[in-house]
């Protein structure tokens, strides 16, 4: 079992630029954040701009960058693939069904992040086992289509991540004190109640969602059919 530092510092000089902390400003990326900060060499911060993100995040985004003296690098979507997705199904077509959730996750997510993992070699997330059962299997390090995809934290309890955070003073996304534990585009993030799951408050309104954007787990096979005819219609429409 390897320590959360010890990864990320391998990552970090191993690959140097060609490594990033890809974080969405939740309480387990802005962990590696700081950690990067204290091991003492720079490292590149990447987010998702997906264009549906709460203002809160935008405002973290600052307070990130004034605090570690950082530019964080905000990679938007395709404004084709955006335009097109909305013209056929709609601003919030997520509402609708399970497959146009997922299709906005890979127009607004997941090609976004595989366009910014062409100029890396490793890149590291905040995912930890304890966050769902969809993440029990995680590894701290996976080679993955010709990346290493980091997870530093993929043993750390919910309470490991809260006494780092505590202990270091590291900001925390104002949407926590609000009672979200699991923050993203803000039409699809809600607060939840404290009987409730971490992830219960993503696209909460899902039977049959599996709570992940596609990111971090494929769809299975059917639907990732379904998705690459949905995204190949609309872009040659
Ligand atoms: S979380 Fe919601 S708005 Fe954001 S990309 Fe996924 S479906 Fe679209």
């Amino acid at each position: 079992m390897l320590g959360a530092e010890e990864i990320l510092r391998w990552g970090m000089n191993e690959f140097g630029p060609r490594f990033a902390v890809v974080t969405s400003f939740q309480k387990e990326g802005m962990v590696l954040v700081d950690m990067a900060a204290r091991l003492g060499s720079p490292v590149r911060v990447i987010t998702l701009n997906t264009g549906r993100l709460p203002t809160e995040t935008h405002a973290m985004m600052a307070t990130v960058e004034a605090r570690y003296g950082i530019t964080v690098e905000r990679i938007a979507p395709d404004p084709v693939e955006v335009e097109k997705m909305v013209e056929a199904h709609g601003l919030d077509l997520f509402r609708k069904e399970v497959v146009l959730r997922k299709l906005c996750c890979q127009v607004r997510k997941v090609r976004v992040l595989d366009r910014i993992l062409t100029h890396l070699d490793a890149y590291s997330v905040g995912l930890r086992r304890s966050q769902a059962e969809s993440r029990e299997a995680v590894e701290q390090k996976a080679f993955i289509g010709g990346k290493w995809k980091l997870s530093p934290l993929a043993l750390w309890t919910a309470a490991d991540v809260e006494e780092y955070t505590v202990r270091n003073d590291v900001p925390v996304h104002p949407l926590y004190a609000q009672g979200y534990t699991s923050i993203g585009c803000a039409p699809c993030t809600r607060a939840v109640t404290a009987e409730e799951g971490e992830r219960a408050g993503r696209w909460w309104w899902e039977v049959e969602g599996d709570k992940e954007c596609g990111l971090h787990f494929s769809p299975e096979g059917k639907m990732v059919r379904e998705l690459d005819v949905l995204v190949s219609e609309l872009m040659n429409a």
